[in-house]
């Protein structure tokens, strides 16, 4: 087990898309920890998606530094990060990103197709990564056999949702990332998938990143940050 206490460490970073365009970022620290449940709040457009690209090394800055799990992301090549933030984030995204052509279990099942160590550790919990797959899914309630002959693209919006969870957690990745996966939900189950999402991450002492513009989910988690408070680009 990796014993990492500062699972995010980025100073002094600053980023824009394009030379010569609008900073988007500009962030003298930020810190988060391990097994901590962070949520950043900001208006659309203030650099949500941005910030969490930088996080999982998607992009790298012009300036400054973003580490992860002591790793400084910006030494690494783009294929190594890559390889870094398969091994080690769960992403979910905003639209879920589910393939339409693979099955529930089979989405589930990707990270471990491109992460030979999350493929591992999926394999020491449950001894097949099927059963792996299906045991999250029954935590979210959706190993329901009806629901898992369906096509991904029959499933209602909350269905594949949990479907995203799962495959953000298979194989216990040190960190998830959500960038506003509730937008299409309406207040009460809104909260019921941040209460799911926040009992899986903490069973596994999964450090929890969610972007949202809604401020009303902010009492959900252990800390909240304004993405205006901390970037110098957004003014
Ligand atoms: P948020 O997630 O808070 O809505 P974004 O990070 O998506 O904000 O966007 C911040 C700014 O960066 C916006 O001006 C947006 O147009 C720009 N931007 C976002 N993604 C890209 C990209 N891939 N290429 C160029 N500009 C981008
Ligand atoms: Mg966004």
């Amino acid at each position: 087990m990796l014993t990492h206490q500062t699972v995010v460490d980025l100073r002094d970073v600053e980023f824009r898309w394009e030379p010569g365009g609008p900073q988007v970022i500009a962030i003298d620290e930020l810190t988060i920890g391990r097994g901590e449940r962070l949520f950043i709040k900001g208006p659309s457009g203030s650099g949500k998606s941005t910030l969490l690209s930088l996080l999982g090394g998607v992009t790298t800055p012009q300036r400054g530094e973003v580490k992860v799990l002591d790793t400084p992301l910006q030494t690494l090549s783009g294929a190594r990060r890559d390889h870094f933030r398969a091994d080690h984030i769960g992403f979910v995204f905003q639209m879920f990103n589910l393939l339409p052509y693979l099955s529930t279990v089979q989405n589930v099942l990707l990270p471990c197709r491109f992460s030979r160590r999350r493929r591992a550790r999926a394999l020491a919990r449950s001894g097949s990564l099927e059963i792996e797959a299906l045991r999250l899914l029954t935590h979210l309630d959706m190993a329901d056999e009806e629901l898992l002959a369906r096509p991904v693209t029959g499933l209602s919006v909350g269905q594949q949702q949990r479907v995203a969870v799962a495959r953000a957690l298979i194989g216990a990745p040190e960190m998830v990332i959500a960038d506003e996966p509730t937008s299409a939900l309406d207040w009460d189950r809104r909260e019921a998938f941040l209460r799911l999402l926040e009992r899986e991450c903490a069973e596994q002492s999964i450090t929890l990143v969610f972007v949202s513009h809604d401020p009303s989910l902010e009492p959900l988690f252990d800390r909240s940050v304004a993405l205006a408070e901390i970037n110098r680009a957004a003014a």
